[in-house]
């Protein structure tokens, strides 16, 4: 079966002479959870953003679901972008003074489907996430550990196959932090695949494969019940 991920001798140089990633060989299963870790400055977000398509590697080969990103046309990037991949950052990003329905249901222009079909499908995810009470609240009337939630129902709305998190839990409490992974780990349950980058060993331990960078280079991948 073709793996939903490939890199193959990955390196990324930013313009200025930076090397962010040098050499990386990665496979990544359908349904596999993943925790990144390593230190800051070591081609972590770098990763997820060639993972995510955002980004081109200098020099390597990036495959998502068989395609090789780099042949890809722009459109064909975009496409697979809205109907394959879903992004949590650290900071939300939710629009401010748009209803919570909305916030969610806007994760699907892309998909070209109606207003109300978008809305429909906006209030499953954000039941899925357990908010389903909250639709008609603004995102400044939520908890932090609320509007996470709210961006992972964005994130996933579309189904994607891949969901990628940068730092979900690095502006939450431990509570709300565990919450957010709680329902990380209930999605990939669900068949989504989920690479997570975290600083938080905790939460990294409670992953079943762990990844490490440092310096940008692939240094350890862990599989199986850690010894946290
Ligand atoms: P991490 O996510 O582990 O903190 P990054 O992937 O953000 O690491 O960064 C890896 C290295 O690449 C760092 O040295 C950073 O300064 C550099 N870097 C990241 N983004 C850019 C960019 N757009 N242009 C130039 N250098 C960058």
């Amino acid at each position: 079966m073709t793996p939903l991920v490939h890199l193959h001798g990955v390196s990324k140089v930013y313009a200025g002479g930076v090397t962010a990633l040098s050499d990386v060989d990665l496979t990544i299963d359908a349904g596999e959870l993943i925790g990144v870790v390593g230190p800051s400055g070591s081609g972590k977000s770098t990763l997820l953003h060639l993972l995510g398509t955002l980004d081109l590697p200098t020099s390597g080969i990036v495959r998502i679901n068989g395609h090789d990103v780099a042949e890809l046309s722009d459109r064909a990037l975009s496409a697979l972008r809205a109907t394959t991949i879903g992004f949590v950052f650290q900071q939300f990003h939710l629009a401010p003074g748009v209803s919570v329905l909305d916030n969610v249901a806007d994760g699907l222009l892309y998909a070209g489907q109606p207003r109300r079909r978008r809305r429909q499908h906006a209030e499953a995810a954000l039941h899925r996430v357990g908010l389903a009470h909250r639709l008609d609240h603004l995102p400044h009337e939520l908890s932090g550990g609320e509007r996470q939630r709210v961006a992972i129902a964005r994130a996933v709305v579309g189904q994607p196959s891949l969901l990628l998190a940068d730092e979900p839990t690095g502006n939450l409490d431990t509570a709300s932090g565990t919450a957010v992974l709680n329902l990380i780990k209930e999605l990939t349950g669900a068949g989504t695949t989920v690479v997570v980058i975290t600083h938080d060993l905790q939460i990294s331990a409670q992953l079943p494969r762990r990844i490490e960078i440092r310096d940008g280079k692939l240094i350890a991948d862990a599989k199986g019940q850690p010894h946290a």
